[in-house]
């Protein structure tokens, strides 16, 4: 079964502050300040989260790689909906490069928080299930290949009807979509679905956490 969760629009200004690098003082950052509240509202009107997540047998035509060893196999997907990239590109044409490079950013931080929402949801189903999950995987990371997107998407899509589908290229439609997977079993070491940017090989993570 398909399970959605409900998650809260949360941002944390400074945070992202630091992760574009403004600085006080500095024009951009005086900017950024300025059209801050804009944006925020932008992203309120528009992002339209959804996240969800299934738990599964891991059987054989799942196909997933790193979780053999595991009974069940969970699957996750978080996404917004195509109308922010319309009104990011919507500033774009208009001239506004530093607002619609501004509200990408917010809207990815806040998809992101969402999913992190999503997790700890699942953390708490997983512990009242008495199993465990593995670390968290995603396709395009750590040596596994992009076109596992498709096996997860056909274990969410044989339960429901997700709007999201994959390009030739293996990119996810809506564009901002977020797509990977646990396995879970009672007899396995036990990980946190937090996100642990020291030990992660995506250098160029827009989330990555900056101290
Ligand atoms: S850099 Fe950090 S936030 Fe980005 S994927 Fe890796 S662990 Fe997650």
């Amino acid at each position: 079964m398909v399970v959605f969760t409900q998650t809260e629009f949360i941002y944390d200004k400074d945070r992202i502050f630091r992760q574009l690098h403004l600085k006080e003082n500095e024009n951009a950052t005086k900017y950024t300040h300025q059209v801050f509240p804009k944006l925020i509202k932008l992203a309120k009107e528009n992002l339209k989260i959804t996240t969800c997540y299934s738990i599964r047998k891991n059987i054989t035509h799942l196909n997933l790689p790193n979780i053999d060893c595991c009974k069940y196999v969970v699957s996750c997907f978080c996404s917004c909906s195509n109308k922010i990239n319309e009104v990011i590109e919507d500033l774009i044409q208009k001239n506004e490069f530093l607002d619609g490079f501004l509200l990408n950013h917010i809207s990815n931080e806040i998809l992101f928080n969402a999913s992190n929402q999503m997790n700890t949801q699942l953390e708490n189903t997983i512990n009242y299930l008495g199993l465990r999950l593995t670390k968290r995987h995603s396709p395009g990371e750590n040596n596994i290949d992009l076109q596992v997107q498709e096996n997860i998407l056909r274990n969410l899509k044989d339960e429901t009807n997700l709007e999201v589908s994959l390009t030739e290229n293996y990119m996810l439609e809506p564009e901002k979509s977020m797509l990977y997977y646990f396995g879970a079993d009672s007899q396995i070491e036990s990980h946190s679905t937090k996100h642990d940017c020291k030990t992660c090989d995506s250098i160029n993570c827009p989330h990555r956490l900056v101290d």
